[in-house]
């Protein structure tokens, strides 16, 4: 006997035993889904051998009738999954079910607040899968054999889950994993026929692996058991015709391959044929996975050929921006020994992930059309869906068609204004469709440059994501109508202005000249230029960048990502019908006039929500020119 056949007593992972005391109390009333997530791995594993199979056959061990059985004990209290699957070698076990190995646990026990009710919302987010076997027994077993391995080199695992499990080296004839449930007090109604049935039906028909259960002879007093029946329908899901699938068997499906305890929000089910025949299964979920903003999380879509399960996250069939997308592409023309290297560069798999990727954008398109649901989606995935609008050029306008926006007409944080509504809405003689950047939905609303605009009852769209600086870069124009940045270039509204108004502009231009001078010698190389404003009405000065300038906050943006890059001098506006304006123009002293002139452009700075860059200077000159007010 080697050290490696002993019986040994580890400890979870900390994570884990706080995970199960979650765990029991949230699930509590949903108790029967623990068969789903046992079944689902059996299933998972069942998947796993097939596919090692393709390269070496010898793991089927003359025995490819792959099934799961659910049998239950009522003497022993018990209820058993087994599966004919790849099963787990002891050094597996230990990683896999002694550990949370799943990318986001630490975020998922950041993100708990302590308060009981509110965890347990947290925890269908994060997919408990076989711990959730605890929360009706009290001990579960595990044995399990890998496929290929002696079967002496079967293992067993046992816990109550209370911080520790043990492990010990088994014989175990049967390639697979068989999980034995001791159940809890109480939970006895469990052990039954017809109850095990319906909790199956309900939740793993969809299951392409036959479930079995035993035969029960109606006959209730010698309770004869005669062999095994399939419970299940036992096809790949998305091999059915749509009308032989129910909602339920779709949500169902989702969970099990999304590891998601939530309803998905929206599906597309699709069997394409044209020069290649593939079937498309996808799915948008309800919330985020906790790793979404992870640069290597795993993407969520499933290859098959053929029905035969071939990988997980195949990121060659979705595009990044679309990552939150789970379900499943199965190919009838790829060929069942394709790698990871295969699919970088393969013609059938661009063909698929360009289709795919239209027919989720439709299917975005159509959800938005229930604009409730649409809400729940924007506020999860909008973020990522507009890095799109950089990342797929042939999808743009699409994309921004489904972008949402906060403008000035909503006067709402709410991002609810697609650029469809934008255009309908916009004003006579009005040609381009205006937007804003700031830091924050506050600045962006509340900022001076939008006075003109509020004016003329013209709407700007309110942009405050850290990504919205690269908006106006890869979106130009929508629908044959440019977009423009009300803080870049001059405002042109000429075409709505009317005569006594440019008449007044160009008169008080003319009167200015000296205020603008003298400006220009103060700040010096402060500005790139002062000019008078045509977008002001109550505040007295506005700071912009020039038309082909870069955008103070994508510069921002740059320097934290450890670019170098030159400073954009800014253009000073001034509003010269402005009391402030009209006082400094008053101004002899020079000194004092350059301390108005500097005050001025701060708080045109801090107006933008921007930060000074030498606050003290600003606070010291302001007090200089109360005192001497
Ligand atoms: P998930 O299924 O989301 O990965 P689970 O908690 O359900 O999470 O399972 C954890 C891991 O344990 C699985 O990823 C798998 O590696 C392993 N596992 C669980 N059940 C089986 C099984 N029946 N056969 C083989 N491996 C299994
Ligand atoms: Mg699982």
């Amino acid at each position: 006997m080697t050290v490696d056949t002993d019986k040994e007593t580890l400890g979870f992972q900390a994570e884990v035993k706080q995970l199960l005391d979650l765990m029991i109390h949230s699930l509590y009333s949903n108790k029967e889904i623990f068969l789903r997530e046992l079944i689902s791995n059996a299933s998972d594993a069942i998947d796993r051998l097939r596919f090692a199979m393709l390269s070496d056959e010898s793991l089927g061990e003359n025995n490819t009738d792959f099934t799961i059985h659910v049998t239950y004990d009522k003497t022993a209290r018990t209820i058993t999954v087994a599966d004919n699957g790849i099963g787990m070698s002891r050094s597996d076990v230990i990683e896999n079910i002694g550990t949370i190995a799943k990318s986001g646990t630490r975020e998922f026990f950041q993100s708990l607040t302590g308060d009981q009710k509110k965890d347990a919302n947290l925890i269908g987010q994060f997919g408990v899968g076989f711990y959730s076997s605890f929360v009706v027994a009290e001990r579960v077993t595990l044995v399990t054999r890998r496929a290929g391995f002696g079967a002496e080199h079967g293992v067993r695992w046992e816990s109550d889950g209370q911080g520790s499990y043990t492990l010990e080296n088994v014989d175990k004839p049967t390639r697979g994993t068989e999980v034995i449930l001791h159940l809890r007090e109480g939970e006895d109604e469990l052990l039954d026929g017809h109850r095990l049935r319906s909790i199956i039906r309900k939740y793993s028909d969809h299951i392409s692996v036959p479930i079995m259960m035993e035969v029960e002879e109606k006959d209730e007093e010698d309770q004869e058991r005669t062999g095994f029946e399939q419970v299940n329908r036992a096809s790949a899901l998305w091999t059915r015709s749509k009308n032989d699938i129910s909602e339920e068997d779709y949500k169902e499906f989702y969970k099990h391959i999304a590891h998601d305890f939530d309803d998905p929000l929206t599906y597309v089910h699709s069997r394409m044929e044209g020069n290649y025949e593939y079937t498309l299964l996808l799915y948008v979920p309800t919330r985020a996975p906790f790793d979404m903003w992870n640069r290597d999380r795993r993407y969520g879509v499933k290859l098959y050929v053929r029905r035969v399960f071939i990988m997980d996250d195949a990121e060659q069939l979705m595009p990044a921006y679309l990552r939150f997308i789970r379900g499943v592409i199965d190919s009838n023309d790829l060929p069942l020994n394709v790698s990871r290297e295969i699919l970088q560069h393969n013609r059938i798999i661009e063909t698929m992930k360009s289709n795919a990727t239209k027919k989720v954008l439709s299917m975005l398109s159509d959800l938005a059309k229930d604009a409730e649901k649409y809400q729940t989606f924007w506020k999860t995935f909008g973020r990522v869906l507009k890095e799109g609008l950089a990342e797929d050029e042939k999808n743009r306008e699409t994309i921004a068609s489904l972008l949402r926006f906060a403008t000035t007409v909503t006067e709402s944080e709410q991002q609810s204004v697609s650029l469809d509504e934008y255009i309908e809405r916009m004003k006579e003689g009005q040609e381009k469709i205006y937007y804003i950047t700031a830091d924050n939905y506050a600045a962006a609303k509340d900022s001076p440059l939008l006075e003109i605009f509020r004016k003329k009852g013209i709407e700007v769209l309110l942009l405050s994501d850290q990504i919205d600086y690269l908006f106006g870069m890869e979106l130009t124009e929508y629908k044959g109508k440019e977009l423009q940045s009300i803080s870049r270039g001059e405002v042109d509204l000429s075409k709505m202005a009317d005569e006594a108004e440019k008449e007044e502009q160009k008169k008080q231009e003319s009167e200015a000249q000296g205020l603008i001078e003298r400006l220009k010698k103060a700040l010096g190389e402060q500005v790139k230029e002062v000019r008078v404003t045509s977008r002001l009405t109550t505040s007295p000065a506005c700071l912009v960048v020039d038309e082909y300038d870069i955008d103070p906050g994508f510069q921002r943006i740059l320097k934290a990502a450890g670019q170098s890059v030159p400073t954009t001098k800014r253009i000073l506006e001034i509003n010269p019908t402005h009391p402030l304006i009209l006082k400094l123009n008053g101004e002899s002293e020079e000194k004092r006039f350059a301390d108005w002139a500097f005050v001025l452009y701060d708080q045109s700075l801090l107006s933008l929500g921007e930060q000074l860059e030498n606050p003290t200077a600003f606070v010291n000159r302001l007090n200089d020119l109360l005192t001497h007010l």
